[in-house]
């Protein structure tokens, strides 16, 4: 890990005020992330559980990086992750519900739509792997690398459909963004992808700075598709994953003026900064049972509310702020959120999200095809 983002015991941290969050965008090195940012030590933003809760935008972090002179050409490799967020927002944004679906074809060699218990345990035999999923439970945090080969080991070696096991790493991510997540899973898995995505342990000690051998991936991954599930790997659990919501008491709210909904995917303090409104962080009971996050996560996303000034913690549904404004004299245009597609069922209106690439939306059915179009605005 970057020794820029630790902490005294060597993990990774995420603060949640507002000039920390800053400061870790200014400290982003975008040359060196090319080189190294497969290897878990690599010069990685850790931004994500930022830009996934929108409290700071993927454009927001390409125009601080171009402004300190950097040539596109140079940080291609990093210009293109950032693409890949806004990539995989317009996938969700087009396929709206099929996104929780296989996307381009059925993944092959399923053998059941469980979660595989050593995964969960952390007691796969992978040193690095279960060591990595035991820091992920502390930290909320899982290096992209990490992330594909926990995947890999659970749909492709292990033969689990890729839902439930997507399931369980959005629970515990405090980045958890539906669409990076679940478009992730099935390109590892192979339903949206042209292939599946296989690694051998070679290939974890290389990129985690390890030298296990002998366990069942210490193989050429030529054979990995035709070899049986290991024993390790054929346990399953059913997922029992709830939100603990807080309980708290009925936000205070005065219907002559707007009110400005904010929720788990956009808590951005700048956002109509100047406004005299409400601001309502919006913690939906429905949304949360369909898509459950950890306690940690909760708490992640309700310090980083604290970043916006008087924002009261509402628990209940989008439509009981609707049934306000509706006897109100500024009716249901006096609701206001930011367009997303988690929450297209909002009432009232709807501000556009910051994007890097605006003018390239809709259905693209690879990156590379998103890329060919942006990158000419890139340049
Ligand atoms: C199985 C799997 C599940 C994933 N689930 C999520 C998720 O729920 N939420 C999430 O934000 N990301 C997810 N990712 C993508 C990626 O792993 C994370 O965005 C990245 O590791 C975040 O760490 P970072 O900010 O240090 O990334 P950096 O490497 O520093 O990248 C900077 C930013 O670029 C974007 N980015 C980088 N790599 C990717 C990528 N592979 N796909 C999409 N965008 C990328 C992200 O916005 C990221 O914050 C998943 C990837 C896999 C393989």
């Amino acid at each position: 890990m970057s020794e820029l983002f630790q902490q005294s015991d060597n993990r990774i941290s995420f603060p949640t005020n507002y000039d920390l969050i800053i400061e870790r965008l200014a400290k982003i090195n975008p040359a060196q992330y090319g080189k190294t940012r497969n290897f878990v030590n690599g010069a990685v933003t850790y931004l994500s559980p930022y830009i996934s809760r929108g409290v700071i935008s993927v454009k927001q972090i390409q125009e601080s990086v171009l402004a300190k002179g950097h040539h596109p050409a140079t940080i291609e490799k990093f210009l293109q992750e950032l693409a890949w967020r806004e990539y995989f927002q317009r996938v969700w944004q087009a396929k709206r519900n099929a996104l929780f679906q296989d996307m381009k074809q059925p993944q092959e060699d399923v053998v059941h739509h469980s979660m595989v218990k050593a995964v969960a345990d952390a007691t796969t035999g992978i040193s690095a792997i279960d060591q990595s999923i035991l820091e992920f439970y502390q930290t909320g945090y899982l290096h992209n690398h990490v992330r594909m080969y926990v995947a890999s080991i659970a749909c492709n070696v292990g033969k689990a459909h890729w839902s439930a096991p997507a399931q369980w790493m959005y629970y515990h991510l405090l980045d958890g963004d539906l669409a990076s997540n679940t478009c992730s899973w099935q390109w590892v898995a192979g339903a949206f992808s042209s292939k599946k995505y296989y690694c051998n342990q070679e290939n974890i000690n290389r990129y985690t700075h390890s030298n296990q051998t002998n366990t069942f991936l210490d193989v050429a991954t030529e054979g990995l598709p035709d070899a049986a599930v290991p024993d390790v790997l054929k346990a399953t659990i059913d997922l029992n994953l709830q939100t603990k919501l807080p309980v708290v008491t009925t936000p205070l709210i005065d219907t002559i003026k707007p009110t400005l909904i904010y929720n788990s995917y956009n808590l951005d303090p700048l956002w109509r900064k100047e406004e005299d409104a409400n601001r309502i962080l919006l913690l939906e009971p429905s949304h949360f049972k369909m898509f459950p996050v950890s306690e940690k996560v909760l708490e992640f996303v309700t310090n980083l509310a604290k970043n916006i000034p008087n924002c009261q913690v509402m628990v209940g549904e989008g439509s009981e702020l609707l049934m306000l404004y509706k006897n109100s004299a500024l009716g249901e245009i006096g609701l206001i959120s930011k367009e997303h597609p988690a929450f297209t069922y909002y009432p009232g209106a709807k501000d556009a999200r910051d994007w890097i690439y605006p003018e390239v939306s809709g259905y693209y059915n690879s990156f590379f095809s998103f890329w060919k179009k942006a990158e000419k605005f890139a340049k």
